[in-house]
């Protein structure tokens, strides 16, 4: 696998933390040999992103300021990987974002407010990103997004952002159709819960992890690491005949009834 992905430039979105999916994704491109854009939007999370390259022996091809609120932002972002490093083969879309208070008690309570951010954010973003990095992937290229089961399920307390995430799966297959022709693949991973920054703020986390333990085919909890490898297969040539698919990474948990 060491070289599954040299030469490649991959631009990885979403890394906040040691225990955010995208760092684990970050380490599974990095043992495949590509080179590695990064883009973060709190000066906190580029500050542990820094120190995570360092202590880990990564060194970047580049490191962006992107905020995915922002149209400006993003033409930004983009325009500077393309005059610092040219073409891009890969795009990992790792943010969503939800109030803290609209991930608990009933859906029926979101505000207007609420639903528009976390769609604009978790949803809206990828769109948006897939726009901007079309120009830049002249030779063809994969998107590789993170969604949720709340997507497709109720699941307590995910809430707003289920809504979110199922807006997100929808984009992704009507963005793998207009960029298909391009050369260009629009996948989705959907990982288990794994307990981050982001998924502190779902109700009822840790109840989540142990029904997985208990329930799901392979009786255990997903880590990144199998979520960055899974994404690095996307990311590679490996799925060239795959795109507008959702492929979960939960020990087999959505199999069951
Ligand atoms: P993290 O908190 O580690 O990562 C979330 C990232 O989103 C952060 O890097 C954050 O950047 C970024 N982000 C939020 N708002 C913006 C914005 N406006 N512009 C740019 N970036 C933004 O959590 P995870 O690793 O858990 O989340 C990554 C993805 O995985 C999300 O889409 C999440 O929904 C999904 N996922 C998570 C699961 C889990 O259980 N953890 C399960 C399934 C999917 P910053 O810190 O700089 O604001």
């Amino acid at each position: 696998m060491s070289n599954l992905m040299q030469g490649k430039n991959v631009v990885v979105m979403g890394v906040a933390s040691e225990r955010s999916i995208a760092w684990g994704i970050t380490k599974s491109l990095h043992n495949a040999g590509a080179n590695l854009i990064f883009t973060n939007r709190q000066e906190r999370s580029y500050q542990k992103l820094t120190k995570l390259l360092e202590k880990n022996d990564i060194e970047p091809r580049l490191i962006v300021s992107c905020d995915v609120a922002s149209d400006e932002s993003i033409t930004d972002a983009f325009d500077e990987i393309k005059e610092k490093v040219g073409v891009i083969h890969g795009v990992v879309h790792s943010v969503a974002f939800a109030k803290r208070e609209e991930l608990k008690g009933e859906y029926a309570d979101t505000s207007r407010e609420g639903f528009l951010l976390a769609q604009e954010i978790s949803a809206f973003s990828l769109a948006a990103v897939t726009k901007a990095a079309k120009p830049l992937m002249t030779e063809g290229g994969s998107i590789v997004t993170q969604t949720y089961l709340g997507a497709e399920r109720v699941i307590q307390n995910y809430n707003v952002m289920g809504v979110a995430k199922a807006s997100l799966e929808a984009s992704m297959r009507y963005l793998a159709e207009d960029v298909g022709k391009y050369g260009i693949r629009v996948n989705a991973i959907s990982a288990g819960p794994i307990r981050t920054l982001s998924a502190k703020g779902v109700g009822g986390f840790n109840e989540k992890l142990g029904i997985i333990e208990e329930k799901a085919p392979l009786r255990r909890n997903v880590d990144q690491d199998q979520v960055g490898d899974a994404t690095l297969f996307f990311l590679s040539d490996l799925a060239r005949g795959v795109t507008g698919e959702v492929m979960h990474v939960d020990s087999g948990y959505h199999i069951i009834g």
